[in-house]
């Protein structure tokens, strides 16, 4: 009857995923544990589960449009069926992860076989009208021979998937052990983060750039903190890594702008309009990558109404290291918008200095390893006026980060550099203590 027809509907859909018509993350589960609870399918083999993450889907998502990326899931979808032995289970676990179920399976290494064969089946682009997408998946393998939870086994393969994504992606990892705890870290901190996020927990910490001759300062760069509920003050290194794995960087960065330019906006009252004061803001891989990041430093400077000239992005050298081809949409943007870019930790991410020039930066910070024994040591002495003198002749200004002692300041003056950072100044500072730094000159 019509009923009937529409109840064996809905319960299709229960356990179907609408979009590639694979089993869903439910009836993965629900099969998994048939295999591992009942002893006759344990008695014929072990079982595998495959976990894939296709990398970078949310920004492929974001760039080219949810059509095409409903497009690149059902192709993916056809690709890991040919993949796959035809006995065994392929799922849509939701978003971009699907599962492989393999049972019975040899041991792990014929899992990680299949997998293998899976990343080759990946290799070819995907054509999609006039796009032309290419998409590598991380994955994370667990195997088991014994009764075990489903759940308890799906987690484990979680946990293999995340770390493959986090140490590189494009790879495929067997779960340890240690993985568990990694991915707990992650996951509450990732929960924290979202919560933060929503509560305005992120303040910035303000850090002067001072003149080196007489400290008078000539800009801030601002430093991102977590204050918790608790009280607890945050570093980034503390919360940077998990923002930028799960993407939460974006939406931080975005606030990050904001709380800066706001920032920048009210202290030029307190300064003479001849010394203008700029603030400098860190960007890290994801938001590099994030063709979004234009649009957030536009507004963040329209709705605080600085000039754009006063703004300044960092982009550490490790993020340029070993890119090539054209360079990232991101800093194209900002330089046509007219904010200043500065190369951070130059000198010691591995930016081919051939390819320096090719970058619209206006400014390079001197990595601070540099200055560790520039007082006494010949060698170290020359290396920082090299690379200061390299600076000088592309026309661009150089600030030296890491300055703590006075040797090293009365070097860095004979030097003739004209811009540093660091304790022996002043450390990162709240905006009360770099508003005092602003009333009364501070002197190296
Ligand atoms: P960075 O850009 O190299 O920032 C400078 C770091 O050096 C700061 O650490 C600062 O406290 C520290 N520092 C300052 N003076 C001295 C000194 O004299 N000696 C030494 N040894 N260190 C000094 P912090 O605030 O913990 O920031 C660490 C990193 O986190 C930054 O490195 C930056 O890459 C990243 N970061 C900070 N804020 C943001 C942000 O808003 N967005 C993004 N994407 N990254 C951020
Ligand atoms: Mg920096």
């Amino acid at each position: 009857t019509e009923r009937q027809l529409v109840e064996q509907q809905l319960i299709h859909n229960a356990f179907h995923d609408g979009l590639t018509g694979l089993p869903n993350r439910l009836s993965m589960l629900d099969r998994m544990e048939t295999l591992l609870s009942n002893q006759r399918f344990r008695q014929q083999g072990p079982l595998a589960l495959i976990l894939l993450g296709l990398d970078r889907f949310r920004m492929l998502n974001d760039c080219l449009g949810h059509r095409i990326g409903d497009l690149l899931l059902q192709a993916v979808t056809r690709r890991l069926e040919r993949a796959v032995p035809a006995a065994d289970t392929v799922a849509r676990c939701g978003g971009d992860v699907f599962g492989v179920i393999l049972h019975p399976v040899e041991a792990v290494a014929a899992a990680t076989e299949v997998a293998e064969s899976i990343r080759t089946a990946l290799d070819d682009p995907f054509t999609f009208g006039d796009h032309t997408v290419h998409c590598t998946a991380s994955m994370g393998v667990v195997a088991c021979g014994n009764e075990r939870d489903a759940n308890e086994l799906f987690r484990e393969a979680e946990a293999a998937l995340y770390e493959a994504k986090r140490t590189g992606r494009d790879r495929l990892l067997v779960f340890e052990s240690s993985m568990l705890d990694r991915a707990w870290h992650a996951f509450t901190v990732e929960n924290d983060l979202r919560r933060a996020l929503k509560d305005h927990e992120f303040r910035l910490h303000y850090q002067p750039i001072g003149a080196l001759t007489d400290g008078r300062v000539a800009g801030f760069e601002a430093l991102l903190r977590w204050q918790r509920a608790s009280g607890d003050l945050v570093l980034p290194e503390g919360f940077l890594q998990v923002a930028e794995d799960t993407g939460l960087i974006v939406p931080i960065g975005r606030e990050v702008l904001r709380l800066a330019c706001d920032q920048l906006a009210g202290w030029s009252a307190l300064v003479d309009a001849a010394d203008r004061l700029f603030m400098s803001v860190n960007l890290s891989a994801r938001q590099l990558g994030h063709p979004g990041l234009v649009a957030d430093v536009t507004d963040a400077i329209e709705s605080s109404g600085i000039s754009p000239a006063d703004l300044m992005i960092e982009i550490s050298e490790g993020l340029l290291s070993d890119r090539e081809g054209p360079i990232p949409a991101v800093i194209v943007g900002l330089h046509d918008l007219g904010v200043p870019l500065c190369l951070d930790s130059f000198g010691a991410g591995g930016l081919s200095l051939a390819e320096l020039h090719r970058y619209p930066f206006t400014a390079v910070k001197i990595d601070r390893s540099f200055l560790a024994g520039i007082a006494d040591d010949l060698e170290r002495w020359r290396m920082v006026d090299g690379l200061n003198a390299l600076a000088v002749h592309l026309g661009l200004q150089v600030i030296l980060e890491g300055i703590e002692e006075r040797d090293q300041l009365r070097r860095l003056v004979e030097l003739g550099c004209s811009l540093g950072q660091g304790r022996l100044l002043s450390g990162p500072v709240d905006d009360t203590g770099a508003e005092r730094m602003l009333l009364v000159h501070p002197v190296w």
